[in-house]
């Protein structure tokens, strides 16, 4: 198995753990983009958001349960979250996780 996700998910790469439940956790980017930019995964193996949503809804919806908590834990008053699907559209890692981007400003259109 070489997943990278599926390695951290299941603690064989040791990870601090934001928050953790029975089919989620949650981390810190190895490369931030932003003061804070966790990472919110399920812990089984899903390619994208979208394969997910089909297999697991109730575990998708949590992703976002947990960055609203971690938003609250850091004084966030605001925060973008992100799936990016597909390689054109910026995704390298093929484990669904949202991203969790807070404490700067954040312009729209992304880039
Ligand atoms: P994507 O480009 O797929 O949307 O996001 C993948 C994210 O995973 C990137 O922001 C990248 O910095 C992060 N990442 C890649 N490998 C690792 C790793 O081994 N540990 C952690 N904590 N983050 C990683
Ligand atoms: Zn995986």
């Amino acid at each position: 198995m070489t997943c990278i996700f599926c390695k951290i998910a299941q603690k064989e790469i040791p990870s601090d753990f934001l928050y953790e439940s029975e089919k989620v956790v949650a981390f810190n980017d190895l490369t931030p983009q932003a003061p804070v930019h966790v990472l919110v995964i399920p812990k089984a193996h899903f390619e994208n958001a979208g394969e997910l949503s089909e297999a697991e809804p109730l575990v998708l919806a949590e992703l976002f349960t947990a960055a609203k908590k971690i938003a609250q834990e850091r004084g966030l008053d605001g925060y973008r979250t992100t799936f990016n699907t597909g390689a054109s559209a910026g995704q390298s890692v093929f484990h669904a996780h949202l991203h969790l981007l807070g404490g700067r400003p954040f312009a729209w259109p992304p880039g």
